[in-house]
């Protein structure tokens, strides 16, 4: 690495040669990042430290992206990442660093679940008998929310957290092909698809879910998922905190970036920014609507044209009363109906307060008014447990949503053998971080990966 000295000579360099009279184009940063979530901050943060001029554009008037706790709802949920699981390396010693507390969930949790299937209300232990279950017998005793990852658990060929590109061209099925395999029939993948962590059984790869397997059975190796004390927004918050006042600019929505042989040029709605390199840390939903001018990878190319975000809507409903109580069964649901999953959100007494309705994939409606959604939410959890509840928000995880585009990215099948390796190369003076750049990680993990490797790419040319 270098030290604080040589980068900052190499910056200053940099930026003299730039500023040069013949380019007639003055400088406003060593390097500009693209996104003020955790693979932009801290990638500004390593640069920071070593003495680069930085400056963060980001398109909200909120730090954190992806990361965001909804502080006015009862319980403060989580609308985007949550779980912090052992390995997360980066996550853990940057809170340490800025003085947050890692702590365990809520007290009073439990793995109990009810099941609305057909318009039957069932405690999950009773599953294995229901009528509505026509499972592998060998699967019968397991959920529909928890059948794909113990199926694939079984026959998983990957060895670690490096193997899914290694294998990706041989390993590389649909899930719903998969299940076909596995004995599965069309009522149960019906079922299942319901809480797919993705868009549908038939365009999500089976990598996504060996990799995923893969990474929490390390992670559970080092005991269970933690979470971040206040709230998961509070990591980005500190980490903007600790950079230099002015280095990141709010509500700065990047609509173009240019770049030439001496630097890049990023268009926004408060005018054109220049810098000697630019990391951009944007969804490629969101790369894909902005106006690039590069010498883009082919790989980078199709990933943003072509690389699928699991698609997930979220109505958060305020408690009013113990319904649980009247019924006897948990508060944990997997539905049928269209808010399908439901999650209790509970204070540090451990009493639920809030509810949050999960929707992914096919279930989501964009073009459905948050004043639909929240209807219909509390009437449904009123038809089906007596729940009376107040809608106080939805959240959007979708392809309406400017930000992001989804909640984060996924394989499609045989996509991996083709783009993975090369999606991140750098174009000229443009490189790449954020979650769906990362190699080892996933998530907010994955996140912060892909801004240590992003930084120390720009790091490398500076010193060079
Ligand atoms: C519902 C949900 C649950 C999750 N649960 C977990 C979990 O439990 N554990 C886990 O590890 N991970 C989880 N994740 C994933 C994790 O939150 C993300 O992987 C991580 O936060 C992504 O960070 P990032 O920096 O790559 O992207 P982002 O956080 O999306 O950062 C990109 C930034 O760019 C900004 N931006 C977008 N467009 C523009 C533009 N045109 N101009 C300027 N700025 C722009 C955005 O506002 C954003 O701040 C979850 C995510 C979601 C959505």
């Amino acid at each position: 690495m270098l030290t604080k000295r040589q980068f900052l000579i190499a910056g200053s360099t940099l930026a003299t040669l730039s500023c040069a009279p013949a380019q007639k184009k003055s400088l406003h940063a060593d390097v500009i990042i693209l996104g003020a979530g955790l693979a932009g901050l801290n990638a500004a943060r390593l640069l920071a430290s070593e003495g680069a001029k930085v400056l963060v554009l980001e398109g909200s008037n909120r730090i954190g992206g992806r990361m965001y706790t909804l502080d006015d709802v009862p319980g403060r949920p989580e609308a985007g990442g949550q779980q912090v699981g052992s390995t997360y390396a980066r996550i853990l010693s940057t809170a340490d660093d800025l003085g947050l507390n890692i702590v365990p969930p809520a007290p009073g949790g439990s793995r109990d679940k009810t099941l609305a299937i057909n318009g039957d209300l069932l405690n999950a232990s009773d599953w294995a008998a229901s009528p509505h279950n026509t499972f592998p017998d060998a699967l019968k005793r397991f959920t529909p929310d928890s059948a794909l990852f113990v199926a694939a658990s079984q026959k998983n060929p990957l060895e670690d957290e490096y193997a899914w590109r290694e294998l990706a061209a041989q390993s590389d099925l649909s899930a719903k092909s998969f299940l076909e395999q596995s004995g599965f029939d069309e009522q149960s993948l019906k079922q299942i698809d319901i809480a797919l962590n993705a868009n549908s059984l038939d365009t999500y790869s089976m990598l996504n879910v060996w990799r995923s397997l893969v990474i929490f059975s390390q992670s559970f190796q080092g005991g269970s998922s933690n979470e971040i004390e206040g709230g998961a927004q509070r990591l980005p918050e500190a980490m903007a905190k600790s950079l230099d006042d002015g280095t990141i600019k709010t509500n700065t929505m990047v609509q173009g970036i240019d770049v030439d042989l001496n630097g890049v040029d990023v268009h926004t709605n408060q005018g054109t920014i220049r810098g000697s390199f630019v990391i951009s840390t944007l969804p490629f939903p969101v790369m894909k609507k902005v106006k690039i001018n590069a010498p883009l990878h082919e790989a980078t190319r199709e990933g943003i044209n072509s690389l699928p975000y699991t698609q997930i809507q979220q109505v958060h409903l305020t408690v009013e009363n113990e319904f649980w109580k009247n019924d006897g069964l948990p508060t944990t649901m997997w539905t049928d109906t269209p808010i399908e999953r439901v999650f209790p959100v509970r204070n540090a007494n451990g009493e639920t307060v809030s509810l949050t309705c999960w929707i992914n994939g096919t279930g989501t409606k964009p073009n459905v008014s948050d004043q639909e959604w929240k209807d219909l939410a509390e009437k449904t959890m009123l038809d089906l447990r007596g729940a009376k509840t107040t809608a106080s928000k939805v959240i959007r995880w979708d392809k309406n949503q400017p930000l992001s585009g989804g909640a984060y990215m996924h394989w499609s099948p045989n996509q991996a053998a083709k783009i993975a390796e090369n999606m991140a190369t750098p174009a000229g003076r443009l490189h790449f971080a954020g979650e769906h750049t990362s190699h080892l990680h996933t998530g907010m993990e994955g996140a912060m990966e892909s801004g240590d490797r992003a930084a120390f790419e720009v790091m490398d040319l500076m010193s060079s």
